[in-house]
């Protein structure tokens, strides 16, 4: 087992040992570097988060955000609540109540309406993936893809800050109310015991990192016992190493993390921590640097993967600069997405076409190591959609697609054609191409909804 210390570490720039402090939107007045925008961009502030969730914590404001570029800074944007992330008539129907003082049920049942015009729920989440065992629906998990099952672990439903762009937002304004929570870990076991297809467990969110070491540990270990021999990999998918790196560092159980790592590269599988890069900047401090290496040196796999976002990160330069760091840390690029089709969607959209094109400068400029990245990729319905390539074929100007995960094992690699469309921002946007009536999985994805018991209720 590897020896974990913390002595190389480099010196923070404010202290080494910060302790975590979070603002949401009671706390928008009390937060220092906020006192030099005006009072209105206060009040704006406080419409769209009664509305989307806001959480920061005092490492995203105090190390990452350049507080001298408000509002472009794309870390502020990336965690700040801004005034075009609501339809103008919502946002003034939100200020309004927000400037007369509205009483709290006021806001929030306004703030409801809005909501569920968001699309809650994008891509059959509620619906499609729901795995059951022994006939009884399992709340609390997602198996759409056969080799990997999502696992939401109840105590993980919350993050270190919250991303603006993010599509669980719905779990943390209360829509679901941890429909999507597991209360223990004795299902998967069972579930994962009866599946010997399953190859792989992504515990997700929330984050699952915002979780003591010693809960995570209570989900963790049951997975590890040899009769789940089928079992290759356990990931991770969190956004902690750049909202909040002193996890892997200096917290408290710190070093019992990196043991548990240890124990799953023990026990022959390959711990992958799914890290959400969402701009280089993240990378950039020395702390975030540490975790890395921290990581690593406990055996876990760091791949890194974000969804290409407006404000955020809409540049090759961007891409690059982050593929480039992610390499040098020994860390793997890994999927480029495309933001869904929920929340804030309007003011985060990039068109695919767009998308496309900064992910192929981006992947010219790094060396073979940097092109790990695959993507700009939609997780929709059918599966992961990649936009492959714009080519013109017989004359006809296409958009090439594939799919790299299908809800139909027999689906995935399949290239198939849309139309081109300059402002296509999802593929439910897109007409298929050469006069066919649909693509090639509607029909098999029809059978499918219809074959499905939905599990009810929820
Ligand atoms: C992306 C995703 C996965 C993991 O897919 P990989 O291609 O193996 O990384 C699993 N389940 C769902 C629902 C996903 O969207
Ligand atoms: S870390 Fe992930 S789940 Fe959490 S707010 Fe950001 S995008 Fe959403």
């Amino acid at each position: 087992m590897a020896v974990i210390q913390s002595h190389q570490l480099v010196p923070h720039r404010k202290s080494a040992y910060p302790r975590f402090k979070v603002f949401t939107r009671k706390d928008i007045d009390d937060i220092q570097e906020l006192r030099t925008l005006s009072n209105d961009e206060r009040l704006s502030m406080k419409a769209v988060s009664a509305v989307l969730p806001f959480r920061v914590n005092n490492y995203v404001i105090e190390e990452l955000i350049d507080w001298n570029n408000i509002p472009d800074d794309p870390m502020f944007q990336l965690t700040f609540p801004q005034p075009g992330m609501l339809e103008t008539a919502d946002f003034e129907r939100m200020l309004d109540l927000v400037k007369k003082n509205a009483s709290s049920d006021d806001l929030h049942r306004v703030a409801r309406e809005i909501q569920n015009k968001l699309n809650p729920h994008p891509a059959g989440q509620m619906e499609l993936n729901v795995p059951k065992l022994d006939a009884e629906p399992l709340a609390g998990m997602q198996h759409k893809y056969r080799e990997t099952v999502l696992f939401f672990p109840a105590a993980g439903q919350t993050c270190h800050a919250y991303c603006t762009y993010c599509f669980r937002w719905a779990q943390f304004v209360g829509i679901d109310e941890l429909k999507f929570a597991a209360r223990q870990s004795d299902a998967l076991v069972e579930y994962v015991r009866q599946h010997p297809e399953v190859r792989s467990i992504l515990f997700t969110g929330g984050d699952p990192m915002v979780m003591k070491t010693k809960v995570l540990r209570r989900y963790i270990e049951p997975l590890l016992d040899p009769s789940l021999e089928h079992l290759e990999s356990i990931r991770i998918g969190t956004k902690a190493p750049a909202y909040w790196p002193y996890k892997f560092v200096t917290d408290d159980d710190a070093d019992d993390l990196l043991e548990l790592f240890d124990q799953v590269s023990d026990s022959g599988r390959n711990l992958a921590l799914m890290a959400h890069f969402t701009h280089p900047r993240e990378l950039e401090t020395p702390i975030a640097r540490e975790a890395i290496r921290r990581m690593r040196s406990a055996g876990a796999v760091v791949r890194c993967q974000a969804p290409i976002i407006s404000h955020v990160n809409d540049n090759a330069q961007a891409w690059a600069t982050m593929w480039s760091e992610q390499v040098k840390l020994g860390a793997i690029p890994y999927y480029m997405f495309v933001e869904r089709d929920t929340g804030a969607k309007q003011y985060f959209a990039l068109p695919l076409e767009k998308a496309y094109r900064i992910f192929n400068d981006a992947y010219r400029q790094v060396s073979g190591l940097g092109r790990t990245a695959r993507g700009p990729s939609m997780s929709a319905t059918p599966g992961k959609v990649l936009v492959d390539g714009i080519n013109e074929v017989n004359g006809e100007k296409v958009f090439v697609l594939k799919l790299l995960q299908g809800r139909d094992p027999a689906w995935v690699g399949k290239t198939f054609f849309a139309k081109y469309d300059p402002h296509a921002t999802w593929v439910d946007q897109l007409k298929p191409a050469f006069g066919e009536k649909e693509f090639f999985f509607e029909e098999g994805l029809r059978q499918l909804k219809s074959a499905r018991s939905l599990p009810e209720p929820l």
